[in-house]
Protein backbone atom coordinates (compact mmCIF):
# COMPACT_ATOMS: atom_id res chain seq x y z
CA UNK A 1 0.00 0.00 0.00
CA UNK A 2 1.18 3.45 -1.13
CA UNK A 3 1.00 5.74 1.28
CA UNK A 4 -0.49 9.09 0.82
CA UNK A 5 1.17 12.39 0.28
CA UNK A 6 -0.42 15.59 0.34
CA UNK A 7 1.54 18.79 -0.21
CA UNK A 8 0.88 21.76 -0.11
CA UNK A 9 2.95 24.62 -2.14
CA UNK A 10 2.57 27.76 -0.72
CA UNK A 11 4.17 29.96 -4.28
CA UNK A 12 5.27 33.63 -3.96
CA UNK A 13 2.88 33.80 -0.24
CA UNK A 14 3.97 33.89 3.33
CA UNK A 15 6.72 36.14 4.75
CA UNK A 16 8.94 34.67 6.87
CA UNK A 17 7.13 35.89 10.00
CA UNK A 18 3.61 34.98 8.33
CA UNK A 19 5.01 31.42 7.04
CA UNK A 20 5.71 30.62 11.08
CA UNK A 21 2.49 31.75 11.75
CA UNK A 22 0.77 29.42 8.96
CA UNK A 23 2.78 26.70 10.74
CA UNK A 24 1.08 27.91 14.26
CA UNK A 25 -1.90 27.83 12.49
CA UNK A 26 -1.89 24.82 10.78
CA UNK A 27 0.24 22.44 13.58
CA UNK A 28 -3.04 20.77 15.18
CA UNK A 29 -5.33 20.19 12.17
CA UNK A 30 -2.72 18.68 9.80
CA UNK A 31 -1.72 15.81 12.20
CA UNK A 32 -2.63 12.13 10.38
CA UNK A 33 -0.08 9.45 10.90
CA UNK A 34 -1.66 7.59 7.55
CA UNK A 35 -0.17 10.68 5.32
CA UNK A 36 2.48 12.36 4.79
CA UNK A 37 2.57 16.15 5.19
CA UNK A 38 5.06 18.25 3.38
CA UNK A 39 4.78 22.04 2.87
CA UNK A 40 6.72 23.56 -0.22
CA UNK A 41 7.78 26.85 0.98
CA UNK A 42 9.74 30.19 -0.63
CA UNK A 43 13.49 29.68 -0.32
CA UNK A 44 13.20 32.61 1.90
CA UNK A 45 10.91 30.45 3.93
CA UNK A 46 12.27 27.24 4.64
CA UNK A 47 15.02 28.31 7.61
CA UNK A 48 12.10 29.44 10.10
CA UNK A 49 9.65 26.76 8.18
CA UNK A 50 11.66 24.08 9.36
CA UNK A 51 12.65 25.64 12.87
CA UNK A 52 8.64 25.58 13.65
CA UNK A 53 7.51 22.26 12.39
CA UNK A 54 10.23 20.60 14.33
CA UNK A 55 8.79 17.83 16.54
CA UNK A 56 5.47 17.61 14.04
CA UNK A 57 4.79 15.34 11.58
CA UNK A 58 5.13 18.19 9.04
CA UNK A 59 7.65 17.82 6.43
CA UNK A 60 9.27 20.45 4.81
CA UNK A 61 9.63 20.97 0.58
CA UNK A 62 11.31 23.36 -1.78
CA UNK A 63 9.67 24.86 -4.60
CA UNK A 64 12.45 24.75 -6.89
CA UNK A 65 16.23 24.29 -6.96
CA UNK A 66 19.27 24.74 -9.61
CA UNK A 67 20.36 21.91 -11.50
CA UNK A 68 24.42 22.99 -10.63
CA UNK A 69 26.24 22.01 -7.65
CA UNK A 70 27.62 25.69 -6.82
CA UNK A 71 29.26 28.49 -8.02
CA UNK A 72 28.61 32.05 -10.53
CA UNK A 73 24.72 30.93 -10.58
CA UNK A 74 23.44 34.27 -8.98
CA UNK A 75 19.95 33.60 -6.92
CA UNK A 76 19.95 30.32 -7.59
CA UNK A 77 19.56 27.76 -4.95
CA UNK A 78 21.65 24.15 -4.45
CA UNK A 79 19.88 21.34 -3.53
CA UNK A 80 23.31 20.87 -1.24
CA UNK A 81 22.12 23.94 0.41
CA UNK A 82 18.08 22.69 0.78
CA UNK A 83 19.37 19.39 2.25
CA UNK A 84 21.86 21.09 5.07
CA UNK A 85 18.35 23.36 5.55
CA UNK A 86 16.56 20.13 6.79
CA UNK A 87 14.40 20.32 3.24
CA UNK A 88 13.08 16.89 2.30
CA UNK A 89 11.47 17.07 -0.86
CA UNK A 90 12.00 19.80 -3.99
CA UNK A 91 9.13 20.39 -6.31
CA UNK A 92 10.67 20.11 -9.86
CA UNK A 93 9.11 21.05 -12.84
CA UNK A 94 5.79 23.08 -11.69
CA UNK A 95 3.95 24.69 -14.68
CA UNK A 96 4.45 28.22 -13.99
CA UNK A 97 8.14 27.54 -14.03
CA UNK A 98 8.07 25.86 -17.38
CA UNK A 99 5.57 29.02 -18.63
CA UNK A 100 7.06 32.30 -16.53
CA UNK A 101 10.99 30.44 -16.45
CA UNK A 102 11.04 28.69 -19.41
CA UNK A 103 11.69 25.46 -17.87
CA UNK A 104 12.54 22.53 -20.30
CA UNK A 105 12.15 18.48 -20.10
CA UNK A 106 15.37 17.97 -20.12
CA UNK A 107 16.02 21.28 -17.66
CA UNK A 108 13.59 19.45 -15.21
CA UNK A 109 15.50 16.02 -15.84
CA UNK A 110 19.06 17.61 -14.64
CA UNK A 111 17.40 18.77 -11.62
CA UNK A 112 15.46 15.79 -10.98
CA UNK A 113 19.13 13.62 -10.78
CA UNK A 114 20.56 16.78 -8.38
CA UNK A 115 17.81 16.44 -6.22
CA UNK A 116 18.01 11.70 -5.96
CA UNK A 117 22.03 12.53 -5.82
CA UNK A 118 21.37 14.91 -2.94
CA UNK A 119 18.90 12.86 -1.00
CA UNK A 120 16.21 15.19 -1.66
CA UNK A 121 12.74 13.76 -2.96
CA UNK A 122 11.30 15.08 -6.48
CA UNK A 123 7.88 15.87 -6.76
CA UNK A 124 8.17 15.93 -10.64
CA UNK A 125 4.87 18.49 -12.27
CA UNK A 126 3.47 16.97 -15.28
CA UNK A 127 0.32 18.49 -16.57
CA UNK A 128 -1.55 19.09 -20.19
CA UNK A 129 -2.66 23.21 -21.01
CA UNK A 130 -6.31 23.02 -22.20
CA UNK A 131 -5.78 23.34 -25.94
CA UNK A 132 -3.44 19.64 -25.49
CA UNK A 133 -6.54 18.11 -24.01
CA UNK A 134 -8.49 19.68 -26.31
CA UNK A 135 -6.43 18.64 -29.34
CA UNK A 136 -6.49 15.33 -27.64
CA UNK A 137 -2.84 14.70 -27.21
CA UNK A 138 -2.82 14.83 -23.16
CA UNK A 139 -1.62 11.48 -22.36
CA UNK A 140 0.81 12.05 -25.33
CA UNK A 141 2.22 14.80 -24.02
CA UNK A 142 2.13 13.72 -20.13
CA UNK A 143 4.19 10.57 -20.83
CA UNK A 144 6.74 12.75 -23.08
CA UNK A 145 7.45 14.69 -19.97
CA UNK A 146 7.31 11.61 -17.43
CA UNK A 147 9.81 10.21 -19.84
CA UNK A 148 12.17 13.12 -20.69
CA UNK A 149 12.28 13.95 -16.41
CA UNK A 150 13.11 10.54 -15.58
CA UNK A 151 16.12 10.04 -18.23
CA UNK A 152 18.82 8.49 -16.12
CA UNK A 153 17.03 7.74 -13.05
CA UNK A 154 16.93 3.83 -12.08
CA UNK A 155 14.03 1.73 -10.87
CA UNK A 156 14.87 2.16 -7.49
CA UNK A 157 15.68 6.02 -7.55
CA UNK A 158 12.20 6.44 -9.25
CA UNK A 159 10.32 4.06 -7.16
CA UNK A 160 10.88 6.37 -3.93
CA UNK A 161 9.90 9.91 -6.20
CA UNK A 162 6.59 11.61 -6.22
CA UNK A 163 5.24 12.70 -9.75
CA UNK A 164 2.17 15.35 -9.53
CA UNK A 165 -0.36 15.68 -12.08
CA UNK A 166 -1.20 19.17 -12.50
CA UNK A 167 -4.00 20.01 -15.63
CA UNK A 168 -2.69 23.68 -16.37
CA UNK A 169 -6.20 24.90 -17.02
CA UNK A 170 -7.18 23.41 -13.70
CA UNK A 171 -4.33 25.17 -11.47
CA UNK A 172 -5.70 28.27 -9.67
CA UNK A 173 -8.71 28.66 -11.80
CA UNK A 174 -11.43 26.86 -9.00
CA UNK A 175 -11.85 24.17 -12.10
CA UNK A 176 -10.77 20.86 -10.79
CA UNK A 177 -10.37 18.27 -12.90
CA UNK A 178 -13.20 15.76 -12.85
CA UNK A 179 -12.66 12.55 -10.87
CA UNK A 180 -12.57 10.26 -14.10
CA UNK A 181 -9.81 12.94 -16.06
CA UNK A 182 -7.49 12.88 -12.69
CA UNK A 183 -7.98 9.02 -12.49
CA UNK A 184 -7.43 8.62 -16.26
CA UNK A 185 -4.15 10.81 -16.51
CA UNK A 186 -2.46 9.62 -13.51
CA UNK A 187 -3.39 5.85 -14.15
CA UNK A 188 -1.78 6.52 -17.71
CA UNK A 189 1.74 7.72 -15.51
CA UNK A 190 1.58 4.33 -13.90
CA UNK A 191 1.44 2.50 -16.96
CA UNK A 192 4.36 4.81 -18.87
CA UNK A 193 6.47 4.04 -15.58
CA UNK A 194 5.91 0.20 -15.59
CA UNK A 195 6.77 0.28 -19.52
CA UNK A 196 9.89 2.57 -18.83
CA UNK A 197 10.49 0.27 -15.77
CA UNK A 198 8.53 -2.54 -14.35
CA UNK A 199 5.26 -2.78 -12.79
CA UNK A 200 7.07 -3.23 -9.38
CA UNK A 201 8.21 0.04 -9.23
CA UNK A 202 5.29 1.54 -11.22
CA UNK A 203 2.92 0.18 -7.97
CA UNK A 204 5.75 1.68 -5.62
CA UNK A 205 6.05 5.41 -7.43
CA UNK A 206 3.32 7.70 -5.90
CA UNK A 207 1.29 10.37 -8.04
CA UNK A 208 -0.65 12.70 -7.11
CA UNK A 209 -3.35 14.91 -8.81
CA UNK A 210 -2.87 18.74 -8.55
CA UNK A 211 -5.54 21.51 -9.44
CA UNK A 212 -8.09 23.10 -7.18
CA UNK A 213 -7.66 20.56 -4.19
CA UNK A 214 -10.07 21.36 -1.83
CA UNK A 215 -11.94 20.08 1.81
CA UNK A 216 -14.97 19.23 -0.87
CA UNK A 217 -13.42 17.46 -3.65
CA UNK A 218 -9.81 15.92 -1.93
CA UNK A 219 -11.76 12.69 -0.65
CA UNK A 220 -13.10 12.08 -3.64
CA UNK A 221 -10.35 12.26 -5.91
CA UNK A 222 -7.85 11.08 -3.39
CA UNK A 223 -10.21 7.48 -3.61
CA UNK A 224 -8.94 7.01 -6.86
CA UNK A 225 -6.78 3.92 -6.89
CA UNK A 226 -3.54 5.38 -8.71
CA UNK A 227 -4.30 8.82 -7.04
CA UNK A 228 -1.56 8.73 -4.14
CA UNK A 229 -1.95 12.28 -2.60
CA UNK A 230 -2.29 16.21 -3.61
CA UNK A 231 -0.35 19.04 -4.65
CA UNK A 232 -2.27 21.97 -3.18
CA UNK A 233 -1.94 25.40 -4.11
CA UNK A 234 -4.32 27.91 -2.70
CA UNK A 235 -6.18 25.55 0.12
CA UNK A 236 -2.77 25.10 1.39
CA UNK A 237 -3.01 28.83 3.15
CA UNK A 238 -5.78 27.90 5.10
CA UNK A 239 -7.29 25.86 7.57
CA UNK A 240 -8.73 24.06 4.41
CA UNK A 241 -5.37 22.10 4.52
CA UNK A 242 -6.13 20.48 7.38
CA UNK A 243 -9.34 19.21 5.94
CA UNK A 244 -7.22 17.58 2.54
CA UNK A 245 -5.06 16.11 5.21
CA UNK A 246 -7.88 14.50 7.25
CA UNK A 247 -9.94 13.55 4.08
CA UNK A 248 -11.41 10.49 5.23
C1 LIG B 1 -0.38 24.21 -7.69
O1 LIG B 1 0.06 25.30 -7.93
O2 LIG B 1 0.39 23.25 -7.61
C2 LIG B 1 -1.83 24.04 -7.50
C3 LIG B 1 -2.34 22.87 -7.62
O3 LIG B 1 -2.54 25.18 -7.22
P1 LIG B 1 -4.11 25.26 -6.86
O4 LIG B 1 -4.39 24.22 -5.83
O5 LIG B 1 -4.30 26.66 -6.31
O6 LIG B 1 -4.87 25.03 -8.12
Amino acid sequence: MRKKIIAGNWKMNKTPSEAVALCAELKDLVVNDEVDVVYCVPAIDIVPVVEAVKGTNVMVGAEDMSFEDKGAFTGQISAAMLKDAGVKFVIVGHSERREYNHETNEDINKKVLKAIENGLTPIMCCGESLTQREQGITLDWIRQQVKVGLQGVSAAEAAEIVIAYEPIWAIGTGVTATTEQAEEVCKAIRECIADIYDTDTAEKIRIQYGGSMNASNAAELLAQADIDGGLVGGAALKADFGKIVNYK
